[in-house]
């Protein structure tokens, strides 16, 4: 029976999208005339982005040195604040006080079998005019890596992420007592030392190997845009995924003067071991005194040297010590009220910080911010009038983790719980694709706006051109056929890294993240070569990808604040749930029958029969084959989740034609309750044993960080093999679908009451 349902229901479902294409210039949320004066509008506001103003933002916010707590990051938010002002925003700076350890000692030295002492310094280039701000630059190192003292013999650890660690083990080798050396990427940085502590190290150093960001992808600076011998990747190594992001002072609520702090020894998101990020000039000569196996061969890197594990001869003396002081963050807030949902609040944001000059990180972004705002504010010359308040935010302190965006969210968290419809993220901006992340119900939404951008180089649409690219990537026939039929394009589930992760993960806002990209970036990332000549030479050049992503940000800013009924959709939503369902019985039935295979092979003794004696490897260790789990109450809440989506595309679609008679109380009941919709995915508890992270759809993996895990209580269950919970977070992240879809269903009759 349902599943006929499902057929009809998908059959009626395409008629509509068809009836949508028809008169494909209403917009979602608008009755076709508030559609048509919002295009205009709209087209008006995209003409304004110039990339002469973006090139001179970027000139000026990067040319010196603005770190937290720097002289010309404070320079920058005063700067940034005066043309909010300038252009009619009501805006301010917030400043919070927050822990932001800089580094007094860095040492790093082989003492064994021969002596080489690290350089740990990015020098000046001549043709490079700010590479010599020597003063004003932090030196390379990792932010709330603990002091440490530790002389250990040395364990090459691939990128250093669990399954490495498996490998490991499989090769007889324990890093307990050593230090490690893992490769960057893959994975949050701050896993690496996580995992290498749970693992007995007692440090770690992190290398940028040219394999991934170095010659073997293009030149290296300032021939070309990659990694060169001496480029280091500074950054963040906190633990914020198994706690919090923000003050690790101050968990939960703002880093305010009179906030109560916590003493550092009970700081949970501070390294257990002291960790230092290292240039490939400086790991080579460590890695080349590695004896022990030779390692897997996907380990290896194109260093010129053969990639043994060790341990040892290679002895190390790793030393770090910081100040471990309290900065200030000053985030710049920017207001236009709305004018007749003034207490409905789209808010745009990105952060303006840096680890040196920031060029690319955050600078790219934040000017093609600020050229958005300069438009808005032209276009409030000209007589526009948003319906809701937009909020804009340069956010101080992203780059330690998050620190103004969360302090921001946390302090305000009453307010933004009542009022934040929506917030959409940028960070970095270079060329090439559209990247779009977000909240599945804004999924709809967002294509549609990717429509209406034209591509510089191709002039297609950026819609256009991310689908082709799409197809050209796709791995299978049929991830190509979904990528022809379905009418939107998948956006990816977000993770962290960036400043959405309060709105989204803590409180519960609709989010989004945006940027152009094609990865060129990598090669000066958090290094003093991210500057303006990088960028001038070898990114967005002419500043045109900054235009299309100020036209992107300030098109969707747009949209939703003067749309009628919020543009809100469940139907992505409700198909991409039901997918991360089926990936969930997947991985556990993977999971089962990988370790069913295994202990039949010990039982056979393949691992005996293929030892090859000269590279011996110890047998993997038999385990107990994982239970069933109940994932009935999901795939019930899926069902229903898919009935009150379409029920409420269907009644959206029937109504919108007549919303301008709609009374305006009416109105904005119905989008209280949209509003509503991405809250109703929290829980007060949090996930298990992170109580900070509330959103039970979508987290950073312990594990990974960055990237995101879906319906993370259950997934990192079944990861982590605590089946009995996983089986209660299937019940408890049901629970949640089942209230969304009672709310959406509720939504969709407020719609169709005939006496609206
Ligand atoms: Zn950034």
């Amino acid at each position: 029976m349902r599943r006929i349902a499902a057929v009809l229901l998908i059959a009626s479902l395409n008629l509509l999208s068809l009836a949508f294409a028809a008169d494909g210039t209403v917009l979602v949320g608008y009755a076709p005339r508030s559609s048509q004066t919002e295009r205009e509008w709209e087209a008006k506001f995209r003409a304004i982005p110039d990339p002469s103003n973006l090139r001179e933002f970027m000139r000026r916010l990067s040319a010196r040195p603005h770190h937290v707590g720097s002289a010309y990051d404070k320079e920058n938010a005063e700067w940034i604040l005066a043309r909010f002002k300038e252009w009619g925003f009501d805006a301010h700076i917030e400043t919070f006080d927050v822990l932001f350890p800089t580094p007094k000692v860095r040492l790093l030295e082989m003492v064994e079998p021969t002596k080489f002492t690290a350089k740990l310094d990015e020098p000046a280039l001549a043709v490079d005019p700010t590479s010599n701000q020597k003063s004003e630059q932090l030196p390379t190192y990792n932010a709330y890596s603990v002091d440490g003292d530790v002389t250990a013999p040395l364990v090459f650890v691939n990128y250093g992420l669990p399954e490495d660690y498996e490998q490991l083990d499989r090769l007889g080798i324990s890093v307990k007592g050593t230090i490690v050396i893992a490769k960057y990427y893959h994975s949050w940085r701050g896993v690496k030392p996580k995992v290498a502590a749970e693992h007995g190290a007692v440090g770690c150093l992190i290398y940028s190997e040219p394999h991934d960001d170095g010659y073997s992808r293009d030149d290296v600076f300032p021939q070309g845009p990659m990694r060169n011998p001496e480029g280091v990747q500074r950054g963040s190594v906190m633990d914020f995924a198994s706690s919090s992001p923000g003050d690790p002072l101050t968990p939960g609520v703002g880093a305010t003067p009179d906030a109560k702090r916590l003493p550092l020894s009970e700081v949970k998101s501070i390294t257990k071991i002291p960790v230092l990020p290292i240039s490939y000039g400086d790991a080579q000569p460590l890695l080349a005194k590695l004896a022990g196996p030779m390692a897997p061969t996907e380990w290896s890197g194109t260093l010129p040297i053969p990639y043994h594990v060790g341990p040892g001869p290679a002895k190390v003396h790793l030393k770090v010590a910081f100040n471990w002081d309290i900065k200030p963050v000053n985030d710049v807030i920017a207001k236009i009220p709305g004018s007749s949902v003034p207490d409905e609040w789209i808010i745009r944001g990105n952060h303006h910080d840096a680890w040196v000059n920031g060029a690319e990180d955050p600078v790219a972004g934040q000017s093609a911010l600020l050229e958005e705002a300069r438009a808005l504010g032209q276009l409030l010359q000209q007589g526009w009038r948003p319906q809701r308040t937009i909020v804009y935010a340069a956010w101080d302190g992203e780059e330690p983790m998050l620190l103004g965006s969360t302090e921001w969210a946390e302090a305000h968290a009453e307010e933004l719980r009542q009022h934040a419809a929506v917030y959409i993220n940028s960070d970095t901006n270079d060329r090439g694709l559209l990247l779009l992340e977000g909240s599945q119900s804004l999924e709809q939404f967002i294509n549609g706006v990717a429509r209406d951008v034209e591509d510089p180089e191709t002039k297609l649409t950026v819609w256009q051109r991310l689908q082709l690219s799409k197809i050209a990537q796709a791995k299978s026939a049929e991830e190509r056929k979904e990528l022809r039929q379905r009418a939107d394009l998948r956006i990816g589930a977000l993770g962290s890294g960036t400043d959405y992760t309060a709105f989204v993960d803590h409180l519960g806002i609709a989010s989004l993240n945006l940027g152009y990209g094609v990865g060129d970036e990598q090669g000066i990332y958090h290094s003093i070569y991210d500057d303006f000549y990088w960028y001038t030479h070898f990114s967005d050049t002419d500043f045109v990808y900054g235009r299309a992503m100020s036209q992107t940000g300030g098109t969707s800013v747009m949209r939703l604040a003067d749309a009628q009924i919020l543009p809100f959709d469940f139907v992505d939503f409700a198909d991409t749930v039901q997918k991360y369902t089926g990936e969930l019985e997947k991985l556990l039935a993977d999971k089962q029958e990988g370790i069913r295979e295994r202990n039949q092979e010990l039982d056979e003794g393949v691992f005996k029969a293929t030892l090859d004696p000269r590279r011996p490897t110890v047998a993997p260790p038999r385990e107990e084959v994982p239970p069933h789990l109940n994932f009935a109450p999901l795939r019930n809440a899926v069902d229903s989740l898919a009935r009150s989506a379409e029920h409420y595309r269907l009644a959206l679609s029937q109504q919108q034609a007549t919303l301008n008679e709609a009374p305006p109380a009416s109105l904005r009941a119905l989008n209280q309750l949209l509003i509503e919709s991405e809250r109703k995915l929290t829980n007060d508890d949090g996930l298990p044993r992170r109580p900070w992270y509330k959103n039970l759809l979508e987290a950073p993996g312990v594990y990974t960080g960055y990237d995101a895990k879906t319906i993370p209580g259950v997934r990192e269950g079944i990861e982590q093999k605590r089946y009995a919970e996983a089986e209660e977070e299937i019940v408890r992240v049901a629970k949640a679908l089942v209230d969304e879809s009672s709310l959406i269903e509720s939504a969709a009759q407020m719609l169709q009451k005939p006496a609206r």
